[in-house]
């Protein structure tokens, strides 16, 4: 059967000789393998469209598993996301990302364009901690694991202040946090740019300035919420992780040090 798609490359693998096998997200398909038959010899005129991260439209002929590529055209190249060390790194993450958590066949609309966007966003020079962390919620949220914000997790009680357990689902509140000691305290403004990022389409996001130590709470909250939920063990995370410690280490001279964090600070009162 014949199938024509518009998709974004998520995955892309040598083939045998000079071909690639390419994993595409689709709006209607979820994820589909596709051959792309001589893409890697040179003047190949579907050599780009077997590249990570291309947006493009797709026809191909699936009979079993995998399709075989019949022709396609590149909507958008992406190409800015694949030069230099930081775009590569970033959107790589969230491709592999999205590759692992979803499940072939399985319609993902809205994914496609949050990661679309997501895409974009990183081209445009958003904060990357800032966009990675608003699709890794999206992702989550796809994978039918979106945690609890606005109320207890255990008891149902609206009323904070929560603090966010993996193991319980989300927020746990003052009466019942001693069910997860691991539990992490958040400062008031993390709490709300979860809630934001649970409800906000990547296509909307503007530039928000977030401080450094919120953006690390976040980190630390999405990044225990997938090792709970999705457990996937990504390379592209280790790159990203050394990448970030290698930035830290060269920047470390520059920062003064931070003052005590309110959460650091509040801890021994309640
Ligand atoms: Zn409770």
């Amino acid at each position: 059967m014949l199938y024509r798609v518009e998709g974004l490359v998520i995955r892309s693998t040598d083939y045998g000789e000079g071909n690639k096998i390419i994993t595409l997200l689709t709006p209607s398909y979820g994820k589909q393998g596709i051959i792309v038959r001589g893409a890697k010899k040179l003047k190949s005129r579907y050599g780009a469209l077997a590249q990570l991260f291309t947006y493009g439209d797709y026809s191909y002929y699936k009979a079993g598993t995998l399709g075989t590529l019949n022709s396609g055209e590149i909507i958008e190249s992406f190409r800015e996301l694949r030069e230099g060390l930081e775009g590569p790194a970033y959107a790589a993450y969230a491709a592999e990302l999205t590759e692992r958590s979803i499940n072939d066949d399985e319609a993902a609309a809205n994914l496609f364009h949050q990661l679309k966007a997501c895409q974009n966003a990183l081209v445009e020079g958003k904060d990357p901690q800032i966009v990675l962390r608003l699709y890794e919620m999206k992702v989550v949220i796809a994978a039918g694991y979106a945690p609890l914000l606005d109320e207890c997790a255990s008891c149902g009680r609206q009323q904070g202040p929560f603090r966010f357990s993996c193991n319980a689902g989300g927020a746990l509140c003052t009466s019942c946090r001693h069910r997860d000691p691991t539990a992490i305290e958040l400062d008031e403004i993390v709490w709300k740019l979860l809630r934001v990022f649970s409800n906000l389409d990547m296509r909307r996001l503007g530039n928000i300035m977030v401080k450094e130590s919120s953006k690390r709470q976040l980190q630390l909250v999405l990044r225990r919420w997938i090792d709970t939920y999705i457990n996937l063990n990504l390379k592209s995370r280790s790159f990203l992780d050394q990448w970030e410690k290698y930035g830290d280490m060269l920047g470390e001279r520059m920062k003064r040090p931070e003052p005590l964090s309110e959460t650091e600070a509040g801890d021994g009162m309640v």
